[in-house]
């Protein structure tokens, strides 16, 4: 029996490579989706079929029946702008997963003493008992604070507080240290004082360490957390010699942390940047801008588009707050049928998640073969007659290259500035999640669209069906 549930680990592990490997292209995301959900399926199974560690179903039966409901019900219900507060809540039960694991370790015994009796190398296990409540009581409260700022339940600012650093940290090496003194002293009289020791500090470290954090920062967060998630995940693995658990933690904990990494990137911000800059704080409006932004009418941009050969969209958080998507793809397929070739530009981080811009176009069915990267699109757009700016801002402020002084200096950035024409569509004077005035807006070759983008994008469409 041993050797099948083993081989089925390794066929569950095969399936998880295969399956993110196929998440990083829009073809075939849905596929690799679809095997890493059967690889855990089968992981879960085959776990439930060893006998040696279940004696009784009804419990397990209960506990699927219940959660599959609620995840059922809610990931029915979120909008796709929700997306990313209902990961940071995936994570932060993740994480809350593994510290049960380890604390049922733990509570098997009276004390950890009984560790000791049971397990070949007792400081390892109590090691990693330690690993799986640190990191997954962090990962808990630090995932639900950031659910509360991205749902907008707590306020979205930065919260700060005099000598906030220097109590994390003093904070988190006292975790370090009593974590120490438990692998060593698990069989201590102090042991069991330690062990909660630890959970409180931890719990108490993920919400401190996560409240001084803007709210629109939070998807770097959360990418981070749900790397911290998969390493939970590995050490309760380890804790209770699980295989796949660990495999899986593994891969969750590597791959959240690449996404961590190409997000700061693409901000050109370090991680240091994002956890400690309190970044979205105090608005800055950046350097004093010359000119004035210039409004056009729908019906003389109509007149333009009209005329235009060549057009790349590029799509911002404005396009996901208007939900205007399925407007953008109607106008994309009037502009073709007059003879203009259309293309999408893809900022890495344009919208508040990885992917967030992809997720819309694709759900309002714009071919993924129209989609230009970043770095694809920014080469011709001097030879493009015009751009249309939805909703996106920093992502195009030519600050980013320009103002060596902006807090966005270095930032690459779709050079939309460089088309003939930029149409800029927004509610206001625009400004992005940096709060920093745009440039771009005050270009001698832009005119700006105001309004809701959806509503102006549909007066464009109106405008060619008259
Ligand atoms: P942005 O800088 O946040 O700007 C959004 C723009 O949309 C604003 O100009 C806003 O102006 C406009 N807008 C909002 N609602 C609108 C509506 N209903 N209709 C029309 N316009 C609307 O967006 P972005 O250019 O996509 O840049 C993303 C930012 O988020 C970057 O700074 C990035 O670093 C940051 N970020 C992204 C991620 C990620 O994973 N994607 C993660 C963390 C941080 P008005 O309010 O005046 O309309």
């Amino acid at each position: 029996m041993q050797e099948f549930i083993n081989l089925a680990y390794i066929a569950a592990s095969i399936l998880f490579i295969f399956g993110i490997k196929m998440l990083g292209n829009a073809s075939t995301a849905r596929r690799g989706n679809f095997l890493s959900s059967l690889g855990m399926l089968l992981a879960v199974v085959v776990t439930l079929l060893n006998r040696e560690i279940i004696t009784s179903y009804s419990l397990i039966v209960g506990g699927l029946a219940l959660g599959a409901s609620i995840g059922f019900i809610w990931a029915k219900k979120v909008q796709m702008t929700g997306m990313p507060e209902l990961v940071a809540l995936f994570n932060g039960f993740g994480g809350l997963a593994s510290l049960l694991v380890g604390w049922a370790e733990y509570a098997r015994g009276s004390t950890l003493e009984w560790v000791a009796t049971s397990y070949e190398n007792p400081s390892f296990t109590v090691f990693v008992i330690v690993l799986a409540i640190l990191i997954g009581g962090i990962t808990f409260t630090g995932s639900i604070v950031a659910y509360l700022k991205l749902s907008g339940k707590m306020g979205g600012s930065p919260t700060n507080f005099p000598g906030q650093n220097a109590i994390n940290a003093s904070l988190f090496l006292a975790l370090l240290g009593v974590g120490v003194f438990l692998a060593v002293n698990y069989a201590s009289g102090s042991a069991t004082i330690a062990f909660y020791t630890v959970m409180g500090i931890a719990l108490l470290l993920g919400i401190l360490g996560v409240i001084p954090i803007g709210g629109g920062d939070m998807p770097v967060v959360i990418s981070f957390l749900n790397s911290c998630s998969g390493l939970a995940a590995a050490a309760a693995g380890f804790v209770i010699l699980n295989n796949v658990l660990i495999v899986a933690g593994c891969l969750v904990g590597a791959s959240g942390l690449i996404l961590t990494v190409i997000m700061c990137k693409a901000m050109n911000r370090t991680l240091g940047n994002v956890f400690f800059a309190g970044f979205g704080g105090a608005s800055s409006s950046g350097t004093a801008v010359e000119g004035e932004m210039k409004a056009i009418t729908i019906e003389d941009a109509y007149y333009v588009l009209e005329a235009a050969t060549s057009v790349v969209v590029v799509p911002g958080y404005g396009m996901a707050v208007a939900q205007a998507q399925h407007a953008v793809k109607e106008l994309g397929s009037i502009l073709e049928d007059n003879g203009c070739e259309v293309r999408y530009a893809i900022h890495p981080v344009a919208g508040r998640m990885p992917g967030h811009m992809n997720v819309l176009l694709a759900e309002a069915d714009v071919p993924y073969e129209q989609l230009c990267e970043m770095d694809a699109v920014n080469p011709i757009m001097p030879t493009v007659d015009v751009a249309i700016v939805i909703g996106a801002n920093d992502v195009v402020n030519p600050a980013a290259r320009e103002d060596e002084s902006s807090p966005i200096y270095g930032m690459p950035i779709i050079n939309v500035f460089e088309a003939k024409t930029v149409f800029a569509l927004t509610r206001g004077q625009g400004a992005g999640f940096s709060g920093l005035v745009n440039t771009l807006f005050f270009r001698e070759n832009t005119r700006m669209l105001y309004g809701d983008a959806e509503a102006t994008v549909s007066a464009l469409v109106s405008q060619f069906d008259e």
